[in-house]
């Protein structure tokens, strides 16, 4: 049985992979909700649904194949916003079930015995959408996800881009309950000290852990360096108690405006505000030394970030 999460992050700094939406959005495989509404407001139908592990499987498992090449020890399956209400407001809802063990499947097929496959399980945007109200409901659409994810046999969970701890706290319930490690991740906008529901890195980091998570931490929306105060607040927090995790996204974003999805330049002008991949090189030899254990990218990576996050790794 190969080493688990946990084992492996024991024994040295863990490089993952990501970020599948965006770059397959930039293929011509994902829906980006482009000029149907203004992305992220909550007003939406069916932005960056991941529909295409049933509608185009061959193009998630060459993405899959790319990120394992460039150094993955772990795989995630492209399941994020897979959730049946998400799915059903992009018309995949019937799908849900199909969508979530094709993911899984691919991704497992893929890493064979050479990388751990971790279920994605992202915010629905309820709480965006409906406010703390919404804690039932999401319980239920995460809980019916988690339980997909595990039939179809991932190794681990990474619950991630929760924007509001409290929906956050729901998942890790959800998580617990299926006994799977589980990485969970904050994404912070609109600023860097506070989640959406007004709770600090730090606060969050010290829920997240009292809620199971083995490893802490932050995806999504920053570039590594702006991302990098968040870690280190998380890890003084929880002192040792969860391992770190950091999935930084690609994109270059500005002091008043912290987090890519504000900027202008989202969705449609991001290849202006790409950061380079010597950012992500840097950022894999910072992470040993920072006590990150589990380093990996979101939106704006593909192969050649993580090939450079793995060298600076290993550097
Ligand atoms: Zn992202």
């Amino acid at each position: 049985m190969p080493a688990s999460i946990l084992d492996r992050v024991k024994r040295g700094v863990v490089v993952g992979d990501g970020g599948y939406l965006l770059e397959l959005e930039r293929r011509g495989y994902v829906d980006s909700g482009s000029d149907r509404e203004k992305v992220g407001t909550g007003k939406g139908s069916g932005q960056f649904t991941p529909e295409v592990a049933v509608e185009n499987p061959d193009a998630l498992r060459g993405l899959h194949r790319e990120f394992l090449t460039a150094g993955a020890q772990v795989l995630q399956a492209l399941t994020f916003f897979g959730t049946r209400e998400k799915l059903g407001r992009a018309g995949f809802g019937e799908q849900t079930e199909a969508i979530n063990a094709a993911a899984v499947r691919l991704a497992k097929e893929v890493a064979g015995d050479d990388a751990l496959v971790a279920g994605s399980v992202s915010r629905t945007q309820l709480f965006e959408r409906e406010g703390p109200g919404a804690a039932g409901h999401v319980r239920d659409l995460l809980k019916e996800q988690i339980d997909l994810l595990q039939a179809a046999g991932v190794d681990f969970l990474i619950l991630e881009t929760f924007f509001h701890l409290a929906e956050m706290k729901v998942g890790l319930e959800c998580a617990a309950a299926s006994g799977l490690p589980v990485v969970a991740t904050m994404s912070f906008r609109p600023t860097l000290d506070a989640c959406s529901d007004g709770h600090s890195p730090a606060e969050c980091a010290r829920q997240m852990a009292d809620g199971g998570a083995a490893l802490v931490g932050a995806n999504c929306e920053q570039e590594p360096a702006r991302m990098l105060p968040i870690l280190r607040a998380m890890r003084d927090a929880v002192g040792g108690r969860a391992g770190i995790a950091a999935q930084p996204s690609a994109f270059r974003t500005t002091d008043q405006t912290p987090c890519f999805t504000k900027l202008p330049q989202f969705p449609d002008d991001l290849e202006t505000i790409q950061v380079s991949r010597r950012d992500f090189r840097a950022f894999g030899r910072q992470a040993r030394q920072e006590g990150i254990g589990f380093v990996g990218g979101c939106c704006g990576c593909n192969a050649v970030y993580i090939r450079a996050l793995a060298r600076g790794v290993a550097e």
